[in-house]
């Protein structure tokens, strides 16, 4: 079985857009995975198949209404057992271990909002995973929903066509990627680093690793505590593990 994107959104046209090409386009022609829209305006209410209302408690703007989102969830034909996210700036934020859970599975269900946002009794009712993609405000989920199927759908086996790239690169050791270069070795005066050209693989190694913290540190305090924490842990857990083995040796 294929792996299976669910989008309940007012804009089904804007589906699977830019993922139609490139890529995801690709793995989208050859049947790694699909994309099925669910029109939310389809079960809307009255004449005008209205989807939303003023808030309770007042305040600017409309609330996409339960019931509405309630007939949409029954109406897409998702698998049972997939996720279901509703992308919100309230959410948890995105991160490449969730991108990791969500491609490892059969597919997702993914809620976009609008105006507002959702009235919160649906996703509670449905079990509905609440995830940002940035401390910004969109327009509407469509964009964030686009961001989230990008970056599963390039995870799934057969998508990328070398296999290591995905292991190798940003947040998979905690940190962000080392710089990269390519030809010209010398552009506008700008020289490539020499550790780079000396076919010295060790030494590339350890620059890149030194470059990958750098970045880290400066760019991201919240990823390098992270790392920091988790490398003094494992060095901890080494130590013990030498120590009862001497132990249990004697
Ligand atoms: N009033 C809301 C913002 C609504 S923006 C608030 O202050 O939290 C309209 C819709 O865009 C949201 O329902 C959500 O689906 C989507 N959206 C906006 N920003 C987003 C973000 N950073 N991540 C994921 N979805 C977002």
């Amino acid at each position: 079985m294929n792996w299976q994107a669910t989008v309940i959104t007012l804009f089904p046209e804007m589906f699977p857009g830019p993922l139609g090409l490139s890529l995801a386009g690709r793995a989208l022609e050859k049947g790694l995975w699909a994309c099925r829209t669910e029109d939310l305006r389809q079960h809307g209410l009255g004449r005008h198949r209205a989807v939303d209302d003023t808030p309770f408690g007042g305040g600017a703007g409309m609330v996409i209404r339960p019931d509405v989102v309630d007939a949409a969830f029954a109406a897409s034909q998702a698998p049972a057992d997939v996720p279901r996210v509703y992308l919100t700036p309230r959410g948890r934020p995105l991160t490449q271990q969730n991108v990791r859970r969500y491609a490892a599975g059969a597919g997702v269900l993914l809620l976009c909002g609008r105006f507002e946002g959702v009235d919160e009794r649906v996703l509670q009712a449905h079990d509905v995973e609440q995830v940002s993609i940035g401390d910004y405000i969109l327009s509407g989920g469509e964009t964030a929903a686009l961001v989230l199927l990008d970056a599963c759908v390039r995870l799934l086996p057969g998508v990328m066509g070398c296999e290591e790239s995905g292991v190798e690169e940003s947040f998979s050791e905690g940190l962000l990627e080392y710089p990269h270069y390519t030809r010209p070795a010398e552009w506008e005066g700008r020289a490539v680093p020499e550790i780079l050209l000396s076919g010295n693989h060790a030494a590339i190694a350890a620059w890149r690793q030194k470059q990958a913290e750098k970045i880290t540190r400066e760019r991201r305090p919240d990823l390098w505590s992270a790392w920091l924490a988790r490398k003094e842990r494992n060095m901890a857990e080494a130590v013990g593990g030498a120590a009862q083995t001497d132990h249990f040796g004697v």
